[in-house]
């Protein structure tokens, strides 16, 4: 599977109105009636940055981007609390979250991946992938990236 920044309705109009490379990301619904709940950027270069690499909406910059690099489709994924990253510095930071952060992540977590109708939009194959398929891959046992 493949996916791109992650972006919640408010921050879709950083981006020019209309712009094609502003994708469905979590869904929810029964197929074929999926409706977006949030959204993903598809470039390989946010468009939001300079040419000289400094991003132009930096005091509004979606909370995907302030969060870096912390994961949140990764936590959901590991079904729970956990950050993928090697950064020893992220990982002490995680171990010291106050404990109603930590209980609102594994919320989410839950009602994502527990729930009988909740997709993720597979850029690679511009597809809806049912939340079962989600925990499979990052079980190890699909097919995704
Ligand atoms: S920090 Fe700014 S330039 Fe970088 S990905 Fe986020 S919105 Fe784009």
């Amino acid at each position: 599977m493949v996916t791109g920044i992650l972006l919640f309705p408010g921050e879709v109009s950083l981006f020019p109105a209309g712009a094609d490379y502003i994708k469905p990301y979590w869904g929810r619904g029964k197929a074929p009636k999926i409706r977006p709940v949030s959204y993903q950027v598809d470039t390989e270069r946010c468009p939001l940055l300079s040419p000289d690499n400094l991003c132009t909406v930096y005091e509004r910059r979606p909370l995907t981007c302030r969060a870096y690099p912390i994961n949140l489709l990764e936590m959901i994924q590991d079904g729970g609390y956990k950050s993928q990253t090697p950064c020893n510095i992220v990982h002490g930071f995680m171990g010291s979250l106050p404990a109603d952060i930590v209980e609102a992540h594994q919320t989410i977590s839950d009602r994502m991946m527990n729930s009988g109708f909740t997709w993720i939009w597979d850029l690679e194959t511009s597809q809806w992938v049912h939340n079962s398929e989600i925990t499979k891959v990052a079980q190890g046992d699909g097919k995704g990236k």
